[in-house]
């Protein structure tokens, strides 16, 4: 049985380097159940390649990533089952172009979970409710707004009963006003208690969602801990040149 008590994930002393660059320099990080956590920070800081460690798309170079108590980056490791239930939403959409929106919902339910095509449809049609989306399903996904596709996406990762959501600048690559209604779908996960990690440029929403904000400079950590704090009132002159940038 999963122990409640501890994190859903650990991240300790996690090293990242492309060749002779160095990306991540020792991250330490947990994300507890039903908490969200936003990364912040600037471009080429190491956000995205941290959250790629999390569900190894990318393989750390040293450290250890434990998510639901399974070490990731023990070589014995069967990723592919670690995997089916850490949801990833990226800041493009990833639906296939060639499914309609429900099929997309249940492809991975059937091939991966052994869902029978009405279980799938079932649940499938469970979450695009959850998002909004319940007269989408027989939409091709380039009939949807990038708002819906995102939304599409993020029912989509719910379809597999993930333990953890990651969100990579799930919004970056909206118009601003299709912005507004995923960030309702994340902030509506977050108030049912779906534990989260969420890299965001999107400021008022990791002030009013996230339980911890971690600013990430030069592939470290900088400081971390409560918005009201991070963002209001951060202790670090990288953090506050960060935020003058963005606010
Ligand atoms: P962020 O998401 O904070 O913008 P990234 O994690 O995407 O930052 O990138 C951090 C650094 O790692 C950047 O310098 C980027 O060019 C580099 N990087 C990311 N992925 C790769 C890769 N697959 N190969 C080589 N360099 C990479
Ligand atoms: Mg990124």
């Amino acid at each position: 049985m999963s122990d409640t008590t501890r994190p859903v994930v650990e991240i300790s002393g996690l090293h990242k380097s492309f060749g002779s660059l160095q990306v991540l320099k020792g991250v330490d990080l947990q994300v507890r159940r039903g908490q969200v956590v936003c990364v912040i920070g600037p471009s080429g800081s190491g956000k995205s390649t941290l959250l790629r460690c999390v569900n190894l798309l990318e393989e750390p170079s040293s450290g250890s990533v434990v998510v639901n108590g399974v070490e990731l980056t023990d070589p014995d490791c069967d990723i592919d089952a670690a995997r089916v239930r850490i949801g990833m939403v990226f800041q493009s959409f990833n639906l296939f172009a060639h499914l309609s929106v429900l099929e997309n919902l249940t492809v991975a339910q059937r091939k991966v979970l052994r869902r029978s095509k009405e279980q799938a449809e079932e649940v499938a049609r469970r979450n695009l409710a959850r998002v909004g989306l319940t007269d989408k399903e027989h939409s091709m996904p380039a009939q949807l707004s990038g708002g819906q596709q995102q939304r599409a996406a993020i029912a989509r990762a719910l379809s597999m009963d993930p333990e953890v959501m990651l969100f990579d600048e799930p919004t970056s690559a909206l118009d601003p006003e299709l912005v507004g209604d995923v960030l309702g779908v994340m902030r509506q996960l977050a108030e049912e208690g779906m534990t989260m990690l969420v890299v965001t440029h999107e400021m008022q929403f990791a002030r009013e969602v996230a339980d911890q904000v971690v600013f990430m400079d030069g592939g470290g950590i900088i400081e971390q801990g409560d918005p009201a704090d991070v963002i209001g009132a951060p202790s670090h002159e990288r953090t506050r040149t960060f935020l003058s940038r963005v606010l």
